[in-house]
C-alpha cells in the first residue's frame, strides 16, 4: 500500500502512545480513575469471555477479585510469614508471591466451583454465583485472620527492579500495561481453534460435542481464566490502595463488573474497557448527585445502572462497543486503509486474517484448487477396520422412547464405505430420532450400536467424533455471527493441537493457517468460496445447510450423517450438492442421508430404508422401494412417482 494508512490497529496504538504521553501531565483525580479504570478493565475483560462470548452469566466475580487482593494482604502482613522469612531473601519480593499465592487460590477456588456449579444450566448457574458471592465475601468480613470487617492495612507497594510503585500513577502504568496484555493474549485466544470452540459453547453445545470438544472442561477453563483475570486484578488494586476491607468484593459490585461487560458489549473485549470507562465515571457523577437530588444517602447509583441497562440492552443488544466501532470507522473512512486490518473492533474482528498474513492467504486462496486437497494437517480419523467389507456404522435394533412413545422400534441399518444410504419416511417417523442416537447426542433405551468396529453404548457424541463420524444437524447451528471461513475451521477442531497457552501467545500460526487453508479448500468445493468472509446467519437456508456439510468434511470424516441437506436449495443447487456427495462416496465415505425431496433420494443413493411410526417398513435399492407397496402405502400412494 503506498500512501500511509491509518488502521485500527494503528488508531490504538497511538492512543495508547498518547495517553503514556500524557500521563505525568494528568492530575492525580484523574490518574486515580484512569488507574481504577484498568482495574475494573481487567475483570471485565474475563467476564466478556465468560458471559458474553462463552454465554455463562456470574454475578460473583467481585469474590475472585477478593481472593486475589486477600491473598497478598495477608501474605505481606502475617507475623507468621514475617517470622519464617528468610533474612537473605528482599521483603519487597513478598507482593509477588503474593500474587501467586492468589492465582494458585483463586484457581483452586475456581476449579471446584466451576465443577459444582458449570453443570447447572438456564438461571440456576447465574443464582448459584449469586450464592458462592456471598459466601466468599462473608467470609472476608469474618476470618479473624483477615482483619474482620477492619480489614488489612499497611500492604507494602509494588517493587519492581527497584522502582516502587507506590504512587497510584506508577501504579496505574502496570494496571493499563497488564489490561493491554490481557486484551492482547485473550484476543489472540479468540482468534484461535480453541477461540472457537469458546464460541460454540454458547451457540450450542450440542453441536460443539459432535464437532468433538469437551465442553464441561472447555467451560470451566473459561470460568477459571476470568477468576484468574479478576484475582490479577484485586492484587493490583490491594496494593494501589495498600490496604483491603471487603467491602470492594460485595454482591454489588459483583453485579457492577457485571454491568461493566454487558454495557460495553458482551461479545467484544474492548467493550469491557469501554464499559469499565462509562460506569466508572458515571458512578463517579452519580454519587454525589443522586443523594443530593433524593436528598438521602445510598447507593443510589445501582439503580441508575440497572436502568442503564435495560436501556442498553433495548437499544443495542450487542452493548455500546459495535456502534461505537461503526461510528469511529465512519468517522475515521478517509484516513483508513482497506487492508482490512481488524486490530482495533477486537474479539469481532478477530476472525478475519490481518495484515500480510491475510494477503498472503488471499494469495493462497487464489492457488485453492477445489479438486486437489491440501495436504492434511494430520490423519485425524484413526484407520478403517482391517475388513473394508465390516460395515462403517451397524446400528442393530435401535429402540428409543419418549413417554409412551416408540420414536425408534428395533431400527437396524448398515452404513458402509463408498455407499450413500437415505433414510426416508414421513413427517415424524423416527429419522432425526435415530440420527441423534447414532452420532451419541442422545442414548437409545436398547440396541446396540457399533461404528468403526467399535461398541459405543455410553460414549459421548465427541467419541464418535473421534472415530470419525460427522454430522449436520436439520435446525442449522452455525455460529451465525461469525465469518463462515470460521465456522467451516471450528468443523477442524480436532486435526489441531494448539492449546490455549500456545494461542493466546499467538504461537499457533502456522497451524492456523494451515487449518484456513484447508476450511478455504473445503468451501470451495461446496461452491460457496464467495461468502467465506460473509457472517454465516446471513447466508439463505438452504446455504446455511452446506455450511454446516462443509464443517462436517473439515473434520475429516469417514462417516457423514445429513438430515436434510437439499431443504431449501434451488435446482442447480442440488444438482451441485449431488454431484458433491457422489464425489465424496468415490472417496471413500459412507453417507447417510435423511430427505425428503424422493426425486434427490432416488437419483443420489444406492439404498433406501424407509421408516413408518419408528419402524423400518422396507429397506432395498431406490428400485426396489419405488415398487415396494408397503412403501407407497405408507406414502399415501404416489408421491413416490413424481
Ligand atoms: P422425523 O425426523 O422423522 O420427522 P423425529 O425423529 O423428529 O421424526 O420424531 C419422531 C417422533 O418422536 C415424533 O412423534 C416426535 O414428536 C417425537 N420426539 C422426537 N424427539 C422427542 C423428544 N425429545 N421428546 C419427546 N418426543 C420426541
Ligand atoms: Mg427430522
Amino acid at each position: 500500500m503506498s500512501r500511509v494508512a491509518m488502521t485500527p490497529r494503528k488508531l490504538t496504538v497511538l492512543s495508547l502512545a498518547a495517553l503514556a504521553a500524557c500521563w505525568p501531565l494528568l492530575p492525580d483525580f484523574t490518574v486515580s480513575v484512569m488507574a481504577s479504570i484498568a482495574l475494573y478493565a481487567i475483570v471485565a475483560a474475563g467476564l466478556v469471555l465468560m458471559t458474553g462470548i462463552a454465554g455463562m452469566t456470574s454475578f460473583g466475580q467481585a469474590a475472585f477479585v477478593g481472593l486475589g487482593a486477600y491473598a497478598s494482604a495477608w501474605l505481606c502482613t502475617s507475623p507468621h510469614i514475617a517470622a519464617v522469612w528468610p533474612p537473605a531473601l528482599p521483603p519487597t519480593l513478598l507482593p509477588w508471591l503474593g500474587l501467586l499465592l492468589g492465582l494458585a487460590v483463586t484457581l483452586g477456588v475456581a476449579w471446584v466451583l466451576g465443577a459444582a456449579t458449570l453443570r447447572l444450566s438456564g438461571h440456576y448457574l447465574p443464582l448459584c454465583t449469586i450464592a458462592w458471592g456471598l459466601s466468599l465475601y462473608f467470609l472476608f468480613g469474618n476470618l479473624e485472620f483477615l482483619g474482620g470487617h477492619t480489614g488489612i492495612g499497611g500492604l507494602p507497594p509494588l517493587t519492581i527492579m527497584g522502582l516502587s510503585l507506590a504512587s497510584p500513577r506508577a501504579l496505574g502504568v502496570l494496571a493499563w500495561v497488564v489490561l493491554m496484555l490481557a486484551l492482547w493474549a485473550l484476543a489472540n485466544l479468540l482468534d484461535s481453534r480453541e477461540g472457537r470452540a469458546i464460541r460454540a459453547l454458547k451457540s450450542s453445545r450440542v453441536m460443539a460435542e459432535s464437532m468433538g470438544i469437551d465442553t464441561a472442561r472447555q467451560r470451566i477453563r473459561v470460568f477459571v481464566l476470568a477468576a484468574l483475570l479478576a484475582s490479577v486484578s484485586g492484587w493490583l488494586y490491594a496494593h494501589m490502595q495498600r490496604f483491603v476491607n471487603p467491602t470492594p468484593f460485595s454482591l454489588n459490585i459483583g453485579i457492577e463488573y457485571l454491568f461493566m461487560a454487558v454495557v460495553g458489549g458482551s461479545g467484544h473485549l474492548w467493550g469491557a474497557l469501554l464499559g469499565s470507562a462509562l460506569i466508572t465515571l458515571l458512578k463517579e457523577q452519580l454519587q454525589d448527585l443522586l443523594p443530593r437530588l433524593l436528598g438521602a444517602s445510598g447507593n443510589f447509583e445501582v439503580v441508575a445502572f440497572g436502568l442503564l441497562m435495560l436501556i442498553v440492552l433495548q437499544r443495542f443488544p450487542q452493548g455500546l462497543w459495535p456502534s461505537l466501532a461503526r461510528g469511529g470507522q465512519r468517522l475515521l473512512s478517509p484516513f483508513m486503509s482497506l487492508a482490512g486490518d481488524a486490530g482495533a473492533s477486537g474479539a469481532s474482528g478477530a476472525a478475519r486474517t490481518s495484515g500480510a498474513a491475510g494477503e498472503a492467504l488471499a494469495r493462497r486462496d487464489a492457488e485453492i484448487n477445489p479438486i486437489n486437497p491440501p495436504a492434511p494437517l494430520l490423519p485425524t480419523s484413526p484407520p478403517l477396520p482391517a475388513d473394508s467389507r465390516e460395515p462403517l456404522l451397524d446400528a442393530r435394533e435401535m429402540t428409543r422412547q419418549f413417554g409412551g412413545l416408540i420414536a425408534n422400534d428395533k431400527v437396524s441399518l448398515s452404513l458402509h464405505a463408498g455407499e450413500i444410504h437415505a433414510l426416508i419416511g414421513p413427517n415424524g417417523a423416527g429419522k432425526s430420532t435415530f440420527f441423534n442416537l447414532i452420532s451419541g447426542v442422545d442414548r437409545p433405551d436398547d440396541g446396540q450400536l457399533v461404528l468403526m468396529g467399535q461398541a459405543m453404548a455410553g460414549k459421548p457424541a465427541r467419541e464418535f467424533a473421534r472415530l470419525g463420524l460427522g454430522r449436520s444437524f436439520q435446525h442449522v447451528k452455525l455460529l451465525a455471527a461469525r465469518p463462515v471461513l470460521e465456522n467451516i475451521a471450528l468443523g477442524a477442531y480436532r486435526s489441531g493441537h494448539a492449546g490455549w497457552l500456545r494461542a493466546m501467545l499467538r504461537l499457533d500460526r502456522h497451524e492456523e493457517a494451515a487449518t484456513l487453508t484447508r476450511a478455504r479448500w473445503q468451501l470451495a468445493r461446496c461452491g460457496l468460496q464467495a461468502h467465506a468472509e460473509d457472517a454465516a446467519g446471513e447466508l439463505s437456508l438452504g446455504q446455511q445447510r452446506i455450511v454446516e456439510i462443509a464443517r462436517a468434511l473439515a473434520g475429516e470424516p469417514r462417516v457423514l450423517l445429513l438430515d436434510e441437506p437439499a431443504a431449501g436449495l434451488r435446482h442447480l443447487e442440488k444438482r451441485a450438492l449431488a454431484t458433491l456427495l457422489h464425489q465424496l462416496r468415490a472417496e471413500g465415505l459412507g453417507i447417510l442421508v435423511v430427505e425428503h425431496d424422493m426425486d434427490f433420494v432416488m437419483t443420489i443413493a444406492d439404498r433406501v430404508t424407509v421408516l413408518n411410526f419408528g419402524a423400518v417398513i422396507a429397506s432395498g435399492t431406490p428400485a426396489q422401494i419405488q415398487q415396494d407397496p408397503a412403501v407407497l402405502d405408507a406414502y399415501l400412494g404416489g408421491v413416490l412417482d413424481e
